[in-house]
């Protein structure tokens, strides 16, 4: 993982992180556009977005924002971990009272990030829910089959008793977001699984809040596949190992995948 320009020390009100692979094409439209909501929700933020090893000009394109504007923080993975693997990067450098993540693919309005901080004066977390009977929610209908199929699993297996685990816009306390980060071992597909399990463990209050969210893609056969290999994985460590309420207590332990991927 290389970091190219952390600004570490200090601390800001906010910190917007955006997971980015692949979005030469909208990033300088994405971080424009969450510069312009959270300076409306904090007096103080940045924007974090960690290019998780683009092959395109992600790198580039970010670099150059950083350059320009203070508020941008740039960093990079060398190569493609997957999103959970890019906000864990991230966790090591924010400095927000309060941490969003959010997609940088355009697909969610980030409109409403004023009021998912100021939900966090009642809640530890706020999570965009697009089964929020306000929320606004366009898609494949595949997609949306199984997004419902995903979440019933999720809720059997882990206990989770949310109706969307899934959707890329989270907010969270500074001081949650990098404990919960911490102990995160999923790199790829259920990472958000992952996020509000540990969440549970912690007694945390979570807040569903509505969201705008337009999704143009399918998933492919091989993420559908993972996706559940993922659970999986969160359900044997959660359930068998306990590994997160071991490693909640000890944070030293180290995790070894039973299927690396
Ligand atoms: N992303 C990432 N690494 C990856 C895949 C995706 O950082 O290996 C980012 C991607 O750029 C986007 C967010 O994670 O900002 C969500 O990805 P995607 O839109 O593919 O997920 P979906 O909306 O289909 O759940
Ligand atoms: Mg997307």
């Amino acid at each position: 993982m290389i970091p190219v320009s952390p600004r570490n020390g200090g601390r800001v009100d906010l910190s917007v992180v955006i997971p980015a692979y692949n979005e030469a094409d909208s990033i300088r439209r994405v971080v424009a556009r969450l510069c312009e909501v959270a300076s409306q929700a904090a007096e103080t933020y940045e924007i974090v977005v960690v290019d998780d090893g683009s092959s395109d000009d992600t790198n580039e394109v970010v670099k150059s924002i950083a350059r320009a504007n203070d508020s941008v923080v740039a960093l990079r993975s060398s190569v493609n971990r997957g999103k959970g693997s890019a906000v864990r990067l991230a966790s090591q450098f924010v400095r927000g009272d309060a941490v969003v993540v959010i997609d940088g693919d355009m697909e969610i309005d980030p409109s409403s990030l004023k009021e998912y901080v100021a939900i966090l004066n009642r809640f530890d977390i706020c999570i965009a829910s697009k089964r929020h009977p306000q929320s606004s929610y366009h898609a494949p209908i595949m997609r949306k089959f199984l997004s419902v199929s995903f979440n019933k699993v999720v809720r059997l297996t882990t206990g989770i008793k949310l109706a969307d685990s899934q959707t890329g816009f989270k907010a969270m306390r500074g001081e949650h977001f990098r404990r919960i980060l911490n102990v995160i071992s999923v790199k790829r597909y259920a990472y958000d699984v992952e996020i509000l399990a540990v969440a549970q463990l912690l007694g945390l209050k979570v807040a569903e809040s509505p969201v705008r969210i337009a999704q143009t893609s399918q998933f492919s056969k091989k993420a559908i596949m993972y996706m559940f290999v993922d659970l999986l994985g969160i359900v044997y460590r959660l359930r068998v190992l306990r590994w997160y309420q071991r490693n909640l207590a000890n944070p030293k332990l180290e995790y070894k995948p039973v299927i690396p991927i």
